[in-house]
């Protein structure tokens, strides 16, 4: 069974009126071609607006009737558990009511169950494969743009399965998002600080990520979409075309996608791959990759993380697969994977450089040693994969133990200040502090995860070695040195 758009619309509505403290609902700036209204819930609790936002947006196509069910049923399993303060369970994975506190209390998390109202509508009463949107294409017999072809990424190249003809499936439309529905989107990425985004499609059992247009590559930065046409209606045209994409990047999206598979396969073991957008099929003008483009088109703008969702395997017919008789399952992994998406937005620097220390100058010259230093070579991207598998399961103590926090926070502006200042160096002070920190949180019950433990051990053998190092010599151990060279 699937909800029409008016269950949709007075699910949100309910959600938004009962449950106020939670959960608000904000009408989208444009209507749909044929005058629906598009809502987006916002989903937070506690204080501080200062946050970054997971959008999650469903609907995209019309058939792929599944999503925009299992987005308002997730909303519905949030405001369960964080009111009655009870894990969320799906299958063999449980997602506790702290995890759902955590993620409540640092995110802004935004859903759109359904962006595309009229599509919906269309195949819930006449034609239950439609894909696109309900515009009426002028001088042809043929309706509705492909909704993930119209936003401004490489808009109107016709690499792989896009199109320039009205008539065809994955029409691109008249114009870079010439459609109000995708407008609406690119308005939430506009005004909010959208930190992840995920649209959530039927069906393949995937997870994608940029880049849609052409394979990866990260040596190579002059081969930018930015370089390249728009508007062609032709493919891309340079033989050998590949996009490039920072190793860090590249890195982050590899370990968000594998947490996303990791955490629908405990539900219930469907093995769903993670890959790029290309590895599927080429693509332009598609809502993830423009997401994550934006900030590469304008730098002034933040970084998006942009995924593809494609829920649900194969079934014996095409019907069957973008609406099974009863797609319980299907959504409950579909949501399993989001609770990881949302989880891996997370940031313990955030959490404790904005939200407990309130500074914001330490954690920027933190990232940046991050992002552009460490991941630079292998043994530091070993170190950054190892800071992010810590952090998870760490953060909820952070921000349920005052005194812990307090302590890591003196950490953290500690280290922000040896990055900032190039002159001194690593003294007992900060390692002790450090060390301190560890064996704390070691001994606060994460010890029965092996992994986690192990992890921990690595960070205090690091530690010892940084003694009395200047800033520039512990960048040079971190990056010649990996966690697990001994
Ligand atoms: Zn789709």
């Amino acid at each position: 069974m699937y909800r029409t758009v008016a269950q949709l619309d007075s699910l949100t509505s309910a959600l938004a009126n009962w449950f106020p403290q939670l959960c608000t609902r904000v009408r989208l700036p444009e209507r749909s071609v044929q005058g629906r209204d598009v809502f987006a819930l916002r989903m937070r609790s506690g204080s501080g607006t200062d946050r970054r936002g997971v959008l999650l947006v469903g609907g995209t196509h019309s058939r792929e009737l599944m999503n925009p069910d299992a987005l308002v049923e997730l909303a519905v399993d949030l405001v369960v558990s964080r009111l009655n303060g009870t894990d969320i369970v799906y299958g063999g994975r449980t997602w506790s009511a702290q995890d759902v506190k955590l993620i409540l209390e640092t995110l802004d998390v935004w859903i759109v169950p359904c962006i595309n109202p009229d599509g919906r509508q269309h195949v819930l009463t006449v034609d239950g494969m439609w894909r696109k949107n309900l515009r009426d294409n002028p001088g042809t017999a043929c309706d509705g743009v492909d909704l993930n072809r119209n936003a401004a990424i490489l808009w109107g190249v016709t690499e792989g399965q896009t199109s320039c003809s009205p008539c065809s499936d994955v029409y691109a439309g008249p114009g870079a998002f010439s459609e109000p529905e995708t407008r609406n989107v690119k308005h939430l990425l506009d005004t909010r600080t959208i930190h992840t985004f995920a649209d959530v499609h039927s069906y393949s059992e995937l997870v994608l990520y940029p880049w849609g247009h052409a394979f990866n590559q990260s040596t190579d930065p002059a081969q930018r979409f930015t370089t390249l046409p728009t508007g062609t209606c032709a493919p891309i045209g340079t033989p050998g075309y590949q996009e490039y994409i920072t190793v860090r990047d590249q890195q982050r999206f590899e370990t968000v996608a594998g947490r996303i598979v990791d955490a629908i396969a405990a539900v219930r073991g469907r093995a769903y791959t993670p890959q790029t957008g290309r590895a599927l099929y080429a693509t332009t003008g598609t809502q993830s990759d423009y997401a994550y483009s934006r900030h590469i088109a304008n730098p002034a703008l933040g970084k998006t993380y942009g995924f593809t969702f494609e829920t649900g395997p194969r079934a014996a017919t095409i019907e069957d697969s973008f609406h099974p008789a009863d797609p319980t399952l299907i959504k409950r992994d579909a949501k399993s994977g989001l609770m990881a998406l949302a989880q891996q937005s997370i940031c313990a620097f955030d959490l404790i450089g904005l939200k407990l220390l309130g500074r914001r100058n330490e954690v920027d010259a933190l990232r940046t040693v991050r992002d552009d230093a460490l991941a630079k070579t292998e043994a530091g991207r070993e170190w950054i994969t190892l800071i992010e598998r810590v952090e998870v399961p760490l953060a909820p103590l952070l921000l349920k133990d005052e005194r812990l926090a307090a302590k890591a926070a003196k950490l953290l502006a500690r280290a922000g200040q040896l990055v900032t200042d190039a002159k001194e160096q690593v003294g007992d002070g900060e390692i002790d502090l450090g060390l301190d920190l560890v064996r704390e949180l070691d001994a606060r019950g994460e010890a029965e995860d092996g992994e986690v433990r192990a992890d921990l051990k690595a960070i205090s053998a690091l530690l010892e070695r940084l003694r009395g190092l200047r800033p520039a010599e512990v960048v040079e151990q971190l990056t010649s040195r990996g966690p697990r060279d001994g």
